[in-house]
């Protein structure tokens, strides 16, 4: 018996303040189904849905991390945003998962 499993998948990319209007070009290209190869059995992924979100510390839950700068969002936060790397305010700084010390709630 198949069930239906629900896939979200999250891309980082750069674009240059000037050409966010353009995004949605980008966001088309990753709107489609496909179709990959696993155990060597071919799966099909019927997209879905996909969102795209400027990521600004000022305005969000998110920031670099301070030790290693990769993006994370403050789980303490009740505003954490699903998809980007957890984290939390360890010492005044903010840390992903991989950097707060292992005992942190959050540490991965
Ligand atoms: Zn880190």
């Amino acid at each position: 018996m198949k069930k239906t499993v629900l896939v979200n998948i999250s891309y980082y990319v750069e674009i240059d303040e000037s050409e966010i209007e353009l995004s949605p070009n980008i966001q088309n290209k990753l709107c489609e189904n496909r179709t990959i190869e696993s155990n060597e059995e071919k799966v099909f992924l019927k997209w879905n849905q996909s969102s795209f979100q400027v990521l600004n510390p000022e305005t969000i839950n998110c920031g670099e991390c301070a030790n290693c700068g990769c993006w994370t969002t403050d789980r303490e936060k009740n505003d954490a945003i699903f998809g980007i790397d957890n984290g939390a305010v360890h010492n005044n700084k903010l840390l992903c998962d991989e950097c707060l010390p292992p005992d942190h709630r959050w540490a991965f």
